[in-house]
């Protein structure tokens, strides 16, 4: 959270990019929910797909009032692993996010949910017993950060519905992301994670769909995982 940037001062951003700094409250949760969940670090793809439906419901919805706005014939929720790259996307059909929404919604923390209960989220989060800190974070509506719990950088490239431009938001969760032009042929979100080192399972299907069965049963959109070389 320092002003004193030494990614950016080294060299400059390409072009179009943007810094921005995270709110402080962010960063203290990002502290906690990297280093105080580590035991229930699968609980990222519980969020991540949680967000994915909640972005294709919130298209339904606006699709009745503006049918330009309808969700693709085959909808679904995307769970893609690379082994080769290291990297494990999320993608979904949804709402897709504008830039100034990437800034506002994944930038600080200006969310009903987790306003309602102020400045006491980190302290809650850390007075809680460790296996009521998951449940917390799904109440709290921190749920896209636990994707750091996995991954050393999250991308996240999205196309608002309705817009024809789409943005990459990107960052380490170290104080501060980048948001900058990108190219997406459809509305929707992809999350992007690089997966740290010591979180190889992550990248195994197998692996995967058992957390898929046991945390997001209740998911009425279809969740599709690749298997390798499909
Ligand atoms: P919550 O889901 O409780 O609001 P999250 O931290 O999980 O909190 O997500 C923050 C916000 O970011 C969401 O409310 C939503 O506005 C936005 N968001 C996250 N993921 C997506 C996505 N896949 N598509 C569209 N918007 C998203
Ligand atoms: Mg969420």
């Amino acid at each position: 959270m320092s002003d004193h940037d030494p990614v950016q001062d080294a060299a400059p951003a390409p072009a179009g990019e943007e810094r921005h700094e995270f709110g402080a409250e962010v960063g203290r949760l990002l502290d906690l929910v990297v280093h105080a969940l580590y035991s229930e670090r699968e609980i990222f793809l519980r969020e991540l797909v949680a967000n994915a439906a909640d972005a294709s419901d919130r298209r339904r919805f606006e699709a009745l009032t503006d049918p330009s706005r309808a969700l693709p014939d085959g909808a679904a929720i995307r769970i893609v692993p690379d082994k080769d790259t290291r990297l494990l996307t999320i993608s979904d059909d949804g709402t897709g996010m504008s830039h100034d929404e990437l800034g506002r919604y994944l930038g600080t923390i200006a969310r009903s949910g987790t306003r309602a209960f102020g400045k006491d989220i980190t302290a809650s989060l850390a007075d809680a017993k460790p296996e009521d800190r998951p449940s917390l974070i799904g109440q709290f509506g921190v749920g896209f950060y636990a994707a750091f719990m996995v991954a050393e950088r999250v991308e996240v490239i999205s196309r608002r519905v309705g817009e024809e431009d789409a943005w990459r938001w990107s960052s380490e969760g170290q104080g501060s992301y980048t948001l900058s032009p990108a190219t997406r042929d459809l509305p929707g979100t992809d999350i992007i994670l690089h997966i740290k080192a010591d979180a190889d399972e992550f990248l195994e299907p197998y692996r995967l769909e058992t957390i898929v069965r046991k945390w997001a049963d209740h998911i009425t959109w279809p969740i599709t995982i690749q298997r390798d070389g499909q």
